[in-house]
């Protein structure tokens, strides 16, 4: 029983009749495991989860709120759940239990049912020598990622994840289930792709494959003590690689933590991490610049392609987290120089990583046909600190504002997926996209059933 809801979900058993997956309410024992996001700091009390197994059950969930004037807030995995605004009116749909996959080999595409996580896709993609644009880590939810814009190892050079989307499963407001493309409903399928979950509930996802089997990877390892240096060293080095080339500068504060191998745990290290797609002496030529600072460990190595999805080494457990990113428009030294100090070796920082992401290349590229989602900057800023009680969330929230604030200067919005406190949509665009999405908003959801982190407010 959770204390904190008040609102009583009416009718819950004519909802139940009609679902192949469950409804819960707050006295139903599996509440207490379905309220929970894999972001632990997520307090989540709706007074009606529903679990849904088909997309039928989403046209009953959506009708069932429209006729008991409720809201309905998809969830896949729950990583984006700390930017969730409150569920008091809201019933929280878990799309967990939707996790078919099919792959089409020839064709080189994949279509993946709500509640899939990278892994599903990434996996039997690779026995066909296929690889998707998944980011960094294997079990974020391919539909929130992707609607959010999706940029990972290889968006450098084969952009954004919502750009390689080719259909989209989704059932909107008015409880209809769509299969919208470029020509069908183009204005819709332009702003789900990057305007995020307010437009509609996806069932199912179609996206591109791409070949590749190899990929040349790794991290360069150094104490935190030398952050200036291996910083703007690996910055002057960004502006020099061809797209091919994704690349992170990150510092970490590495936990005491059984699971961390033996020469990093409890270390505070300052690294750079790379992907590049090309021949091992073509990469070597490459990094031979970053090895030039003296890693004291050296990781870089002709990989699987299908290790990519580890390369970050993302946390897959379920844990508490607080952070938050910034997107830089330019990145020139004083802009390192401001990350070093709110983040480096003589900030107080308590946070656990704190990275910069090399963008650019094709993911800033308009082509025809893309989507909503706009990265135009060089940089993007991403910030995290574990949060097992309220002193550690406040302590790691006021580290990430402080790097917010000194990279302000050289600031644009926000990129949507590494926004992580809860804030309306405005402040992921520009104005002009954001006005555009507002009009989509208007025309498909204009009562605001659908809640979506990061909402898009309609235009009225
Ligand atoms: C450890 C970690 C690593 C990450 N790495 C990257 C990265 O490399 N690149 C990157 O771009 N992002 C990255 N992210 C951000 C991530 O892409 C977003 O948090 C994304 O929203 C997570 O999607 P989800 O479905 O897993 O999360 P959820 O919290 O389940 O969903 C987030 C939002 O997506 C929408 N949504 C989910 N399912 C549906 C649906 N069926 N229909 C409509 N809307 C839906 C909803 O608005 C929901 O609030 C990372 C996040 C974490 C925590």
């Amino acid at each position: 029983m959770n204390a904190s809801t008040t609102a009583v979900a009416p009718a819950v058993d004519d909802l139940r009749s009609r679902l192949t997956g469950d409804a819960y309410v707050p006295s139903d024992e599996a509440y207490g495991v379905e309220r929970l996001a894999w972001n632990l700091s997520a307090d989540q009390n709706p007074p009606l989860i529903a679990v849904v197994e088909t997309a039928q059950d989403v046209v009953e969930v959506v009708n069932y709120a429209r006729a008991y004037g409720m809201r309905v807030a998809p969830q896949g995995t729950g990583h984006g759940a700390a930017a969730l605004q409150s569920l008091e009116d809201s019933i929280l749909l878990r799309t967990t239990r939707m996790r078919g996959v099919t792959i089409d080999v020839e064709g080189r595409s994949a279509r993946a049912e709500a509640g899939t996580i990278w892994t599903d896709v990434t996996e039997p993609a690779a026995e066909h020598g296929l690889v998707a644009l998944h980011g960094s880590s294997p079990n974020v939810g391919i539909v929130g990622y992707t609607l959010g814009g999706g940029m990972g190892w290889l968006a450098r050079s084969h952009g954004l994840a919502a750009n390689s989307v080719t259909a989209i499963e989704l059932v909107t407001a008015d409880g209809r289930l769509h299969r919208i493309d470029h020509e069908t409903e183009p204005e819709l399928f332009w702003a789900i792709r990057g305007g995020g979950g307010s437009f509609g509930i996806v069932t199912a996802i179609e996206f591109d494959l791409y070949p590749m089997t190899e990929i040349y990877a790794g991290w360069l390892i150094f104490p935190i003590e030398r952050s200036a240096e291996v910083l703007h060293g690996w910055r002057e080095w960004t502006q020099t690689v061809p797209d091919t080339v994704t690349s992170v500068g990150r510092i970490l504060r590495l936990p005491p933590f059984e699971d961390i191998p033996e020469p990093l745990r409890g270390r505070q290290l300052v690294v750079i991490e790379a992907a590049y797609q090309g021949t091992q002496a073509e990469g070597e030529a490459l990094i031979a610049p970053l090895r030039e600072l003296g890693a004291e460990m050296d990781t870089f190595a002709v990989m699987p392609a299908s290790q990519l999805v580890r390369l970050h080494q993302d946390p897959e457990d379920p844990v508490p987290g607080a952070g938050d990113g910034s997107m830089l428009a330019d990145g020139p030294a004083e802009a390192i120089d401001a990350f070093i100090q709110t983040a480096g070796p003589d900030s107080g920082s308590t946070l656990l990583s704190a990275e910069l992401r090399h963008i650019g290349g094709a993911i800033a590229r308009r082509v025809p046909g893309s989507g909503a989602a706009r990265l135009d900057g060089e940089y993007v800023m991403f910030a995290v600190g574990i949060a097992m009680t309220p002193e550690m969330h406040a302590a790691a929230e006021a580290d990430v504002r402080r790097i917010q604030s000194a990279l302000e200067p050289w600031s644009m919005h926000n990129y949507f997926n590494f926004s992580e406190m809860p804030g309306d949509g405005d402040e992921q665009f520009d104005p002009d996209t954001y006005a555009l999405l507002q009009e989509v908003k208007e025309r498909f959801d204009a009562d605001e059933l659908i809640v979506a982190n990061h909402p898009i407010r309609p235009a009225s």
